[in-house]
């Protein structure tokens, strides 16, 4: 028997009847877009948020592309970011014309460091963009500051940090734009591509449902009646959720604070089993993870590896290599070494199955494998 990283078909069967009313009633209704299903959910996931706005996108990659469009980032504006994340971060700022930077990472967190931000800062600078990697929040409080001090906006990749907190307060009112992925393996977890951006601000709300929706306001598509004729008032992609995701979205949505909490407890299991064996992910004082991945760090890393999964445990290595030595971006000649933290970090790290679809069973027998491994 393999423990999983994700077992999609398990999480559906959990929710099954809510899911299959949901979708039915988007079949029923004839509504495939513009329907109740959208914009309800962005109500239901402001609320659970705590945040003014939430606007509705296709994907993640989706979410950080509107964001930056949103907030008027364009050709010739630099955008620091980190090289340990998806490729999404360097797809949608080059997007918009944009130059990617990326900067280094903490240590412990993983996330961006504020001072390699700080010492990165130019004139062209326009927007910063750091990750709360694996579920840990970025350290949002001093990111602001520094977006302040110099005039720029700052979008929060959350894509894997649903339900994280910082003194209390969930992500998602910590920056201009927050951007959220509902891709199948997140936290909430949709039936295809889905996203969304959270704002307190009504005019950035607005901007975003028009980046996202190929240039025309929203409300023409909900009023009474419906005008005849198009009006575009930007060029834009359409980049919109779809209202069968919406549907999925708010049945999953009443369960996502218990998996929440159990995720919370496997990091903790973990932490307990493994804590003097490799080294474990640490949460900093005042902030709550999330837990999408459980990321160890190890010098054999590799080895490890083949070792879990002869015993029947996946795991895998991500971000890895980081964005600025993929084959791609070569062209940029940020070689090794120019991120050493990442690098080094990027050398050791090991993903360890986490999440609502496994039992302490599994956690206790990932620990066991481990443990036989460095015994
Ligand atoms: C998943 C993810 C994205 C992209 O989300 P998609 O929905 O797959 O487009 C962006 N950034 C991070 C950190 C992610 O984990």
């Amino acid at each position: 028997m393999t423990i999983l990283l994700y077992d999609r078909a398990k999480l559906y069967r959990n929710d099954r009847e809510r899911i299959d009313a949901g979708i039915a009633r988007v079949l029923a209704s004839g509504r495939f877009d513009w329907g109740e299903e959208v914009p309800q959910f962005e109500n239901e996931l402001a609320d659970w948020l705590g945040a003014s706005h939430f606007v509705a996108t296709g994907s993640g990659t989706a979410s950080l592309t509107a964001a930056l469009r949103a907030l008027g980032v364009g050709p010739g504006d630099q955008v620091i970011t980190v090289a340990n994340t998806e490729m999404a971060n360097s797809t949608a700022i080059h997007s918009v014309g944009a130059e990617v930077v990326w900067v280094d990472t903490d240590p412990v967190t993983r996330c961006m460091d504020v001072g390699a931000c700080a010492a990165a800062v130019t004139p062209r600078t326009r927007a910063l963009m750091p990750v709360d990697l694996y579920g840990h929040p970025a350290d949002m409080p001093q990111l602001r500051r520094l977006a302040d001090d110099h005039g720029l906006a700052l979008i929060e990749d959350a894509c894997l940090a649903l339900g994280a907190e910082i003194d209390g307060r969930r992500i998602g009112t910590l920056a201009d734009v927050t951007c959220f992925s509902f891709a199948p393996g997140k936290h909430l977890g949709s039936f295809g591509n889905a996203g969304g951006c959270s704002t307190e601000d009504a005019d950035v709300a607005e901007r975003l449902q028009l980046v996202a929706g190929d240039g025309q306001a929203r409300s023409r598509h909900y009023a009474v009646p419906r005008p005849l004729a198009l009006h575009h008032v930007e060029e834009s992609r359409n980049d919109r959720m779809d209202e069968i995701q919406a549907a999925v979205l708010r049945a999953k949505l009443p369960g996502l604070d218990e998996t929440l909490a159990r995720r919370r407890a496997q990091a903790k299991r973990y932490a307990e089993g493994l804590a003097n064996v490799v080294t474990i992910p640490l949460e900093k004082a005042g902030r709550l993870h999330a837990w999408r991945n459980y990321v160890i760090e190890v010098d054999d890393r590799d080895a490890l590896a083949a070792h879990l999964v002869m015993h029947g445990v996946q795991c895998n290595a991500l971000y890895t290599p980081p964005m600025h030595l993929q084959p791609v971006y070569e062209k940029f000649g940020r070689g090794r070494g120019s991120l050493p933290v990442t690098e080094v970090s990027a050398a050791r790290l090991l993903g360890l199955p986490i999440g609502p679809h496994l039992e302490d069973a599994d956690i206790d027998e990932v620990v066991r494998v481990v443990r036989q491994w460095a015994a």
